[in-house]
């Protein structure tokens, strides 16, 4: 994902930098905690892509670790897919000095991906779904019920406005959910942090960044698109994304339109409705 977050680099121990990893530890807990996450005797396989927002992951994993009531295991997992000039010894030296068991699995997808989409077209919807098939087998084989990714707060929003746009469907990015084959739980435990903190945060940290082009593909022209459209809101409107985000755990069915999920049909004087007749309370 391209970082169009202006930097501002924090020197690591730098009263600033403590209160942001502060912060993000904070988050990180409180979705764990708010979504069930994590439990006892787990194992978490968290993928890496060597982008700033897994390794923040990892990383504020680990620390949450060390501090947790429970115990549960945390391994490391990335997927080489063979992209041209992916440097393929940074995360094991990476991961070999945090210390963090893991395991590298490679599978030229790069090539199907290549083969299979004709010139010019969008690559990313099978080489996603291509990934998501060998991130799951490797979780089985790995013995890791959880399977931990590094989506944040902005990703949700995005994911939102994708759907409401391109899909007509009010529907976003869960911080949990099962796989279709029931076998693993995966979590998204930096639900609550915003993209520009965990930027800061990889800047102090200096995590050895992947380039994410690799490929030579675009990232989604929509997604391009609503980030742009959110970055443009939160200029004039600071706040506003954390606001949407705030609405999206704050849901009211009965002042949507979903009979499947208000029961209009049954709705009779005398009825109390949750937030009464006001549609709009500024
Ligand atoms: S940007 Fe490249 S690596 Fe990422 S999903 Fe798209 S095709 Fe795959």
């Amino acid at each position: 994902m391209t970082d169009t977050i202006q930097t501002i680099h924090f020197e690591p121990r730098s009263t600033n930098f403590n209160r942001l990893k502060g912060r993000l530890e904070h988050q990180v807990g409180k979705a764990i905690a708010d979504f069930n996450m994590i439990e006892e005797g787990d194992t978490v396989m968290v993928c890496l892509s060597g982008g700033k927002d897994s390794y923040t992951l990892l990383d504020v994993l680990l620390t949450l670790r060390k501090r947790a009531p429970i115990d549960f295991k945390i391994v490391a997992m990335n997927l080489d897919q063979k992209q041209p000039g992916f440097p393929a010894d940074v995360l094991p030296n990476y991961l070999k000095t945090v210390g963090v068991p893991f395991h590298i699995e490679t599978q030229d997808t790069y090539s199907i991906v290549k083969e299979k989409i004709p010139e010019g077209k969008t690559t990313c919807s099978l080489c996603s779904r291509l990934r998501r098939g060998i991130i799951y087998k490797v979780a089985g084989e790995l013995g890791a019920n959880k399977i931990a990714l590094g989506h944040h707060r902005d990703d949700m929003v995005e994911t939102l406005f994708l759907n409401i746009f391109f899909g007509g469907k009010l529907k976003a990015m869960p911080p949990k959910l099962v796989t279709d084959k029931g076998d693993h739980v995966v979590i998204r435990p930096l639900a609550y942090c915003a993209e520009k903190d965990i930027a800061r945060y990889a800047r102090g940290m200096e995590f050895p960044i992947i380039p994410c082009n690799l490929c030579g593909s675009q990232e989604n022209l929509q997604r391009q698109n609503i980030k742009e459209m959110l970055t443009n809101w939160e200029r004039e409107y600071p706040g506003r994304t954390q606001t949407i985000f705030t609405a999206m755990q704050n849901v009211k069915p009965s002042h949507l339109l979903d009979g499947g999920l208000f029961d209009f049909k049954s709705l009779k004087l005398g009825d109390k409705v949750d937030e009464g007749d006001i549609a709009f309370d500024d």
